[in-house]
């Protein structure tokens, strides 16, 4: 009975550490940090009533963003909005609100995008822009979910562990600070000395763990769901579950919401010595910048080279643009910060595309998109063919309801084919002089017909109405 016990505990475990390794973080600091730390952790038993920071700090932050060396595997903008807008929420009660102080880097390197060391020391530290909190988003490889080496002073998070909510930016950003884990002493399975061991009643709180008094004693080095599905016992036997809420700990990130009020101060005492903050930035919310190129509803747009087009919005930092082809949003063919007003880009084939742009300024990513406009390209867009499509083709009626005929008159043989809105294909025929199609009991909505000719190739709307 006791074997099986055992056996049954190896394989109920290993999955729990293969996630663990997956998702845990590598941090080291320098021994000037630890001391600090310390130092400060003393100041804080000499005077519990600390107040450090007046008002908030602005702290200057620069991404890199790194791909393999094809460029692939970018972190994309639409999370990086996100996750820094989530950074600054997480970071108001701390009084730091970081803003962008220069434009997004992208760096192609291999061995960078897996987090292999010798890359991180070379290709990551020469990219470094000294004076800010540097911020570089990989894709592969690397076991850990977050990277800070004091030594560097830089942060590396693998993208997957930034999605949005998550709390790895925090957790690292901690670190940078000097924050340690709360399980300080416990990391890689390791136990410490009876002595080093926290206490449950604070008894020995400032030299034990963390250092921190007003964090719970924790002994857990792996990642766990809140509330612990089991309990700890401290050295003088107390029971308890350590605290889920601190995003020091190794808690899973929904658990994560806080720092405590001495780590708050730790890592202010940690930025003033650093003199990189300033006491204003830009950060507030900008208003939708007004769409110039292409003109909505455009059905004759070349598919390279279109010039995206709009006004400045005073104290953009830059524009966020997105599109997507059906207008949907979860597949963007275009997603990225443009620094101008405006930028020339090649799509394909076509098709219908959706586009939308938002202003950011430096401190404030938060902003939501402005209108949609729709336009659709056309891959043989020549002087030759410039004719209206009512030459090329006509369908009617148009409305149409279901079961009604659908007659469609081309100029030239070709295939007709009819996507529903968000682009699966629904019907695909050749035709030659003309065609009539019995709509089927289709969902009602905007529709899109495309005609693939010899010459010619274009998309018409058309709208399909319940009886
Ligand atoms: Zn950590």
């Amino acid at each position: 009975m006791q074997k099986l016990k055992y056996i049954f505990l190896f394989f109920s475990v290993l999955p729990l550490i293969i996630k663990a390794q997956e998702l845990s973080c590598y941090h080291k600091f320098t021994p000037s940090q630890i001391q600090n730390v310390k130092l400060f952790q003393q100041k804080l038993q000499n005077n519990p009533q600390l107040n450090l920071q007046k008002s908030t700090q602005f702290v200057p932050l620069k991404v890199h963003i790194v791909g393999n060396s094809a460029g692939i595997g970018y972190y994309s903008i639409t999370h990086l909005m996100s996750a820094l807008c989530e950074i600054n929420q997480r970071f108001a009660p701390v009084g730091f609100h970081f803003y962008l102080a220069q434009p997004v880097t992208y760096i192609n390197d291999d061995a960078l995008n897996r987090a292999d060391f010798d890359a991180i020391y070379g290709v990551a530290y020469e990219a470094k822009v000294p004076g800010m909190v540097n911020v570089y988003f990989h894709n592969a490889g690397s076991t850990w979910c977050g990277v800070y080496f004091g030594d560097l002073d830089i942060v590396l998070v693998k993208n997957s562990c930034q999605m949005p909510m998550a709390t790895t930016l925090a957790h690292e950003l901690g670190h940078f600070f000097g924050l340690p884990h709360t399980f300080l002493g416990w990391e890689g399975g390791g136990t410490p000395s009876p002595s080093d061991i926290e206490r449950l009643d604070g008894s020995n709180c400032r030299t034990a763990g963390d250092g921190f008094c007003d964090t719970k004693a924790d002994y857990v080095s792996q990642r766990w769901a809140c509330p612990l599905p089991y309990t700890l016992t401290d050295p003088i036997g107390q029971i308890f579950k350590p605290d889920s809420s601190l995003y020091m700990n190794y808690a899973s990130d929904n658990c994560h919401s806080r720092f405590s009020t001495e780590q708050i101060l730790s890592m202010q005492n940690d930025l003033q010595s650093r003199r990189i903050s300033k006491v204003s930035a830009l950060n507030n919310l900008l208003t939708a910048p007004q769409k110039i190129a292409p003109l909505n509803l455009d059905s004759n747009v070349s598919s390279k080279n279109i010039t995206f087009k709009w006004n400045a919005v005073p104290n953009a930092f830059a524009y966020h643009l997105q599109i997507a082809r059906f207008g949907d949003w979860n597949f963007l063919n275009v997603d990225r910060l443009v620094n101008d007003t405006f930028v020339q880009l090649d799509l394909f084939g076509n098709w219908p595309f959706a586009w939308r742009v938002k202003a950011i300024s430096e401190g404030n990513t938060c902003t939501v998109f402005g209108s949609i406009d729709t336009f659709y390209t056309n891959e043989n867009v020549t002087n030759v063919y410039e004719v209206s499509e009512a030459l090329i083709t006509n369908i009617s009626p148009n409305p149409i309801r279901k079961g009604e005929l659908l007659s469609i008159t081309p100029i030239e043989n070709g295939v007709i084919n009819i996507y529903q809105p968000q682009g699966k294909l629904m019907y695909s025929e050749a035709v030659n002089n003309s065609l009539s199609f019995q709509i089927p009991d289709w969902e009602q909505g905007v529709y899109f017909l495309e005609f693939v000719g010899s010459n010619r190739s274009f998309i018409k709307r058309f709208v399909i109405h319940e009886n």
